[in-house]
């Protein structure tokens, strides 16, 4: 996918998980364009089929700016356990069930880990990106932040893992951490950087 300069008025998000949301935004601030949730075009989001972070972003993006004829961005991410194979992975919104409660997904990766029995607390949050124009051209970038699991859950900052998940160099999980600093570190914020330099030059 080769890169394409960003040089649109409007960009859509194209999802409707609002701490995504929230946190694209605050990423983007500063940026000379408007941005337009999904969710506010009432835009439907595909199941998500493709077997990959980058496969999945592509696929939401494509269908939104195929659906609104503008350039739209979509991020899917989520945790991948080590001792886990990397489940939950694209399946991290899966695991919270069809009311999307992590409560309920944070005690299932719990009792996961425990049944493993291999001690190895080891995690990393991915996230990829894509940016894709009504043309059907499509960037795509990952980016990771690597760090521990610790229980009990912790904070109630972020959403999703984030009160289970420790980055290295930090004694507080994401749940803990004051929004700028997870934004400073988060596999987001790596995507973000990748995305940026590859395909926004204009600053407000
Ligand atoms: P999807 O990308 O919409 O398939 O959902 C990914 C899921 O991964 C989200 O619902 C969150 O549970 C989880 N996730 C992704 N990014 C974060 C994060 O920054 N903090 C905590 N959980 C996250």
């Amino acid at each position: 996918m080769t890169d394409r300069q960003f040089n649109e008025d409007k960009l859509v998000i194209a999802t409707h998980n609002s701490g995504k949301m929230r946190e694209i935004k605050v990423l983007f601030a500063g940026f000379d364009f408007t941005i337009i949730s999904g969710t506010d075009l009432g835009l439907s989001e595909p199941d998500e089929t493709e077997n990959s972070f980058i496969g999945n972003a592509v696929l939401k993006a494509r269908t939104a700016a195929l659906a609104s004829g503008t350039a739209a961005l979509a991020d899917d991410s989520g945790l991948s356990v080590i001792a886990l194979n990397g489940a939950p992975g694209i399946y991290s919104a899966r695991w919270a069930g069809p009311n999307r409660d992590f409560n309920v997904a944070i005690t299932a990766v719990k009792e996961a880990l425990s049944k493993a029995q291999s001690g190895d607390m080891r995690a990393e949050f991915i996230c990829a990106l894509a940016l894709v124009w009504p043309d059907g051209h499509a960037v795509s970038v990952e980016g990771k932040v690597q760090g521990i699991l610790t229980f009990p859950a912790r904070g109630t900052l972020g959403f999703g893992y984030d009160p289970i998940f420790q980055p290295y160099g930090h004694d507080i999980s994401f749940g803990e951490m004051d929004p700028n600093d997870k934004h400073a570190i988060s596999h987001r914020a790596d995507a973000f950087a990748k995305l940026i330099s590859r395909c926004f030059t204009s600053k407000k």
